[in-house]
């Protein structure tokens, strides 16, 4: 096949992996970001130990992406959880599964994975262009600001890579949705994903209590029940508890202006037990020391209480260990997209042909968290970014070659 160029807009981990596999199959690839450096927010994950993957059954995994995950299914199936594990080693970060399935390289960051993969792409060939920022097209052709003013470059293919819009001081700033509007293309708007919740904490409450963790309760919202820990924040509730259920707390808000989330606080003890032993207490000893004894519950635990039920439910022992099972924190919106993990919406799947390519739009390709699909924490993102990237690129070189 005759070399084409191509280019790739965005340089995280959806577009690096797709510069892998189209120059190594013998394409003139280049990268463009419009930041200083490649994969920032790829730098950011490592932070918190770099998530890659999750060890899990495999058509549990394929399941994560909720509406999308048909649609993820041919490229999840093309670079699986055990493909993610075997490139990383590849590029010499051995990995390892965590205690709760997810998989984490031996170093807990991810440094020396990005720097080894970017090695390896330069020395496919692959042109690395930091300071590019796209901004739109003129006719078919590209372009872009660039330290030396405005450039405009022509391209055989292009493959957009440019990340959703949460943090964007890392470079996916989502900017990208009304260039990509202006030309057509249907966008469902990008929202908070894996994010926080704000509350109506009392100024009392958050002073005391923000950055209190809330250890071994479970949660539930229309996601399910799941265990975990989650942590009052001055602005209401944050951590990996919470993410678990961003996604149904923020569905539940926009269709019917609330969401609970609801707190089990003894998830050790029966409802029958909780109230019994509440009900022993002398009804004269403060509601600390009530709830200490007969429920075992202290610290941030018992003021959650305090701060959320009214006084006569904090009376009745009946009522009281109900809450306790199920006390209910009303969430108000999302935290701003700028601070959560990763951003729901993005180019409509439906847009896009089966190689990734958008209808509207020939020979103009998208990938990664830009696409209309969303998952948990838990290295999903990550691995289906690597998968949709590999995708697009072997769309591209599909549609090239049907070109010739
Ligand atoms: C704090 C944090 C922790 C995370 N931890 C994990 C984790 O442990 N596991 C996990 O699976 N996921 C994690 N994620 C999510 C994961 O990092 C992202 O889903 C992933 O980086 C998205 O990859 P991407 O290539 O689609 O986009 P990005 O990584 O966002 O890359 C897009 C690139 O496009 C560039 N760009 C944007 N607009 C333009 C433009 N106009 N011109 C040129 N370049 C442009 C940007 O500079 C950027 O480099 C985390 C995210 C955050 C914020």
């Amino acid at each position: 096949m005759a070399v084409k160029q191509i280019a790739i807009i965005g340089g995280g981990p959806a577009g690096l992996m797709a510069a892998e596999v189209l120059s190594l199959s013998g394409h003139a690839v280049t990268v463009y970001d419009a930041m200083p450096t490649f994969g920032r927010k790829f730098l950011l994950a490592g932070k918190s130990g770099l998530n890659i993957t999750h060890s899990e059954d495999y058509e549990r995994f394929a399941s994560r992406f909720g509406a999308a995950s048909d649609r993820l299914r041919p490229a999840l199936d093309a670079f699986t959880p055990a493909d993610v594990r075997a490139w990383a080693a590849g590029l010499g970060t051995e990995t390892f599964v965590g205690t709760s399935g997810r998989v984490f390289p031996s170093v807990m960051k991810a440094s020396p994975l990005l720097r080894a993969w970017l090695g390896r792409l330069e020395a496919q060939g692959t042109k690395l262009l930091k300071r590019h920022r796209w901004t739109g097209f003129v006719g078919d052709d590209l372009v872009f600001e660039t330290p030396n003013g405005r450039a405009v470059i022509r391209s055989e293919a292009t493959l957009l890579a440019l990340g959703g819009a949460s943090w964007p001081r890392l470079g996916s700033d989502g900017a990208w949705t009304t260039l990509l509007r202006n030309e057509g293309v249907e966008i469902t708007d990008l929202q908070p994903a894996n994010c926080g919740f704000d509350v109506a904490w009392s100024d009392i409450f958050k002073t005391r209590f923000a950055g209190a963790p809330l250890k071994t309760v479970t949660a539930t919202s229309d996601a399910g029940t799941f265990p975990g820990e989650l942590v009052i924040s001055r602005h209401g509730i944050e951590g990996s508890l919470v993410y678990a259920h961003a996604a149904a707390l923020r569905d539940r808000l926009s269709s019917d202006g609330r969401a609970d989330l609801r707190i089990d606080l003894a998830p050790g003890r029966s409802v029958e037990r909780l109230a019994r032993d509440l009900d022993r207490q002398d009804t004269k000893a403060s509601l600390s020391n009530r709830l200490r004894k007969g429920a075992g519950l202290e610290g941030v635990k018992s003021a959650l209480l305090r701060e959320l039920l009214p006084e006569i439910a904090l009376a009745d022992p009946q009522q009281l260990a109900r809450s306790v099972k199920a006390l209910p924190i009303p969430v108000l919106r999302p935290r701003p997209i700028a601070e959560a993990i990763s951003s729901a919406g993005g180019v409509r799947l439906d847009d896009l042909d089966e190689r990734y390519m958008l209808k509207s739009l020939p020979g103009i390709f998208a990938t990664g968290e830009m696409l209309d699909w969303e998952a948990p924490t838990g290295g999903y993102l990550l691995t289906a970014c690597f998968a949709t990237g590999r995708a697009a690129a072997r769309g591209i070189m599909e549609w090239l070659q049907a070109r010739q």
